[in-house]
């Protein structure tokens, strides 16, 4: 096994760039079954997500769009709680046939305060697609419809996933090391 150092943590291989690939291509091929003459539009969620979507959207073999959008929550004035907006959400999606792209659904509430939001632009249809889960730690209700990997709930990094900035840009996932 081996292992990187980010930030002067350990983090050691947990999913390999093969393993993370055929999940990928597995999942590529159910969305062009499934969407077959849909013409989806996947809204996938940055940062962690870039990796996952453009190798995602490389093995699809249907007509889909594509389009990037950033989460931002700053503190209501007068609620309690985070709100969360979305930044570069320009396109219309009544009628539309989305497909969310995740990195992580950790807790599950990013999503859930999020998808409401896009509701309520009426789209046809709204599915998950997440590369990593982890069941342990969710807290909100929320159905993945295309999951690549449950994984348990520990701190990953890499493909698209970071430690505060780093580790993004490795092809394989790893897990911070024990006794960190
Ligand atoms: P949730 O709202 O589901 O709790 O959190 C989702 C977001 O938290 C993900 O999109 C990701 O940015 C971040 N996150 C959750 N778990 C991890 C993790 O293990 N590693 C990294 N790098 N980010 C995580």
């Amino acid at each position: 096994m081996s292992s990187i150092q980010l930030h002067g943590k350990t983090f050691d291989t947990y999913l390999s760039e093969a393993e993370i690939q055929q999940q990928v291509k597995r999942i590529a091929g159910e969305l062009s079954r499934d969407y077959k003459e849909k013409r989806p539009l996947f809204i996938a969620i940055l940062n962690g997500s870039f990796m996952f979507a453009a190798d995602l959207f490389k093995h699809l073999t249907i007509d889909a769009e594509i389009s990037f959008i950033k989460l931002a929550s700053y503190k209501g004035m007068k609620s309690s709680g985070n709100v969360i907006t979305a930044i570069g959400l320009e396109m219309d999606l009544f009628g539309r046939d989305v497909v969310i792209v995740e990195d992580i659904v950790d807790t599950g509430k990013t999503l859930h305060q999020f998808l409401p939001k896009l509701e309520h632009q009426q789209p046809k249809s709204m599915k998950i697609a997440s590369l990593l889960h982890k069941p342990e730690a969710l807290q909100y209700p929320l159905q993945i419809d295309y999951l690549g990997f449950s994984i348990p709930d520990k701190f990953v990094v890499g493909y698209g996933l970071d430690y505060d900035g780093l580790g993004r840009n490795y092809k394989d996932i790893y897990q911070l090391a024990l006794g960190f």
